[in-house]
């Protein structure tokens, strides 16, 4: 009930798009090994969560952020 502005994440707060480039703020997106967080521990908005996941795998594609899980086995 008494839940005011629930709509203010991160991105829309700073009005920022996020990119790979940001791949600083993007760690805060994804849990210690790298996975992508759900949007209720991001609190991001829609837009802004596909954006950060968009990112972190364009981030991982470039080697500035590490795989998830999904991915452990990949350098062995
Ligand atoms: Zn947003």
């Amino acid at each position: 009930m008494a839940r005011r502005r629930s709509n203010r994440c991160q991105g829309c707060e700073g009005n920022i798009d996020l990119d790979y480039k940001q791949y600083n703020k993007l760690k805060q997106f994804t849990n210690r090994s790298g996975k992508i967080l759900p949007r209720r521990a991001t609190k991001l908005c829609e837009k802004h969560q596909r954006q950060a996941a968009e990112a972190v795998k364009a981030a991982r594609y470039l080697g500035l952020l590490p795989y998830g899980d999904e991915h452990g086995s990949a350098w062995r």
